[in-house]
């Protein structure tokens, strides 16, 4: 097959068949189809869609990229994936929590993409922590602890592993089939009883409106159910970041305060929400969990299985202390009308947390603490937020853009 004339069908929207798209896919993996031509494909898709059927058979063939985990009997295997938010570090939560109901988690995440923080990039702030992990060792800590947390691998969605890592750096990446055949096709190969989609809708989520995040949503679970894995999907807006820190480390530790029993409300309810659908027992008792250390000791044991120090847990702000740290002050008193997420995420993105080119490394340091929640009181002089950033003309960029998110009235 031709692959410049596949993308110019593609482009000119054109429906291809399975075994077009089969080979495109092999072919990307195999190194014959070089990332231009995939990035022309992925940029004619993001313009001219899939059907459901190309959608379904990408999907598949992303699958068929790499093995798929086999799991021994036992206990449920169950899983949460987002389709990516600002803030968003549920999954840093929901995974051990959920381990600690007695269901099995091979939770396999990404890296930040477009104005989104990656699971994967938050863990790796965590000095020593593996996401690499390879199918064995996972199978041998999934067996274990009945939780790991890992990346897409040579042998595990390598497809997934490319074309994500491409998309986040050529603007592909607000594509129903696309976010549809990259998220399905991970949580697909994890051979999953149960999965609960946490949708996201609004100006940090690549859905902007509600009608948007329903079609994706629908997309995914009618393949699931055609995989015969159980799929809840829940929409959650998505217009201000979940909890009050956005970056790597920051969130991190917001995420064991949450852990800890604490952190704020609407992380914490979004966990309880997210659990209780896939963990099989109640809310009340999946709280408990988190307030009584048991998620915490089943976190610090999978960092420990991963090849993190527990002990720097207790130190990340010290480990990842950026030279410059500025508090971003209210010029008015009032209420707060709004925290703009997709601009926050952006910021946190031009901060140096997320990536411009695929061989970019990320800042774990930068980013946001103390943001404030719509509702609240600020006092004129309030703390808005507090920028963590590399330099002080980043951080003096990143507060412009904080006092242009946030609405006092
Ligand atoms: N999460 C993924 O794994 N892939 C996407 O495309 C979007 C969110």
């Amino acid at each position: 097959m031709h692959i410049p004339t596949l993308i110019a069908r593609k482009r000119e929207g054109e429906e291809l068949s399975a075994s077009e798209i089969g080979h495109l896919v092999n072919g990307y993996v195999s190194g014959e189809v070089a990332d231009y031509q995939m990035s022309a494909f992925a940029m004619a898709v993001y313009f001219k869609g899939m059907s459901a059927v190309e959608t379904a058979a990408l999907t598949r063939a992303m699958i068929a990229s790499g093995d798929v985990f086999e799991h021994p009997e036992g206990a449920p295997v169950v899983d949460k994936h987002s389709t990516g938010g600002i803030g968003d570090k549920v999954s840093l939560i929901l995974a051990p929590l959920v381990a600690c109901a007695g269901c099995r988690v091979p939770m396999v995440s990404g890296r930040g993409l477009g104005i989104t923080g990656g699971t994967l990039d938050k863990l790796e702030s965590i000095p020593g922590f593996r996401v690499g992990v390879g199918m064995e060792e996972a199978g041998a800590i999934l067996a274990r602890l009945g939780v790991v947390m890992m990346g897409q691998t040579d042998r595990f969605c390598p497809a997934d592993k490319k074309l994500y890592a491409l998309r986040d750096v050529t603007g592909t990446v607000p594509s129903i089939p696309l976010i549809t055949a990259s998220i399905m096709s991970k949580k697909m190969a994890e051979s999953l009883d149960r999965l609960v989609l946490d949708v996201k809708y609004g100006t940090g989520a690549f859905m902007k409106t509600r009608v948007d995040a329903q079609v994706l949503a629908d997309g995914m679970v009618a393949v699931g159910k055609e995989m015969g894995v159980e799929v809840f999907a829940v929409l959650n807006e998505m217009s201000e970041p979940t909890g009050r820190t956005v970056g790597n480390a920051l969130e991190v530790i917001e995420a064991l305060e949450c852990l800890d029993g604490g952190g704020p409300d609407d992380l914490r309810d979004l966990v309880l929400d997210l659990s209780e659908k896939i963990a099989g027992i109640g809310r009340a008792e999946l709280a408990k969990m988190l307030d009584d250390g048991t998620a915490r000791k089943k976190f610090d044991e999978l960092v420990a299985a991963q090849g993190g120090k527990v002990e720097d847990l207790g130190r990340l702000a010290e480990i990842h202390k950026a030279p410059v740290i500025r508090e971003v002050l209210s010029k008015n008193a009032g209420i707060v009308s709004r925290v703009d997420a997709g601009k926050i995420g952006q910021a946190s993105l031009e901060l140096g947390a997320g990536r411009a080119k695929a061989t970019d490394t990320v800042d774990f340091a930068v980013g946001f603490d103390k943001l404030v929640k719509s509702g609240e009181t600020v006092g004129e002089g309030g703390v808005l937020a507090r920028v963590h950033a590399r330099s002080e003309e980043s951080a003096g960029a990143a507060a412009r853009a904080v006092i242009n998110a946030i609405g006092v009235d």
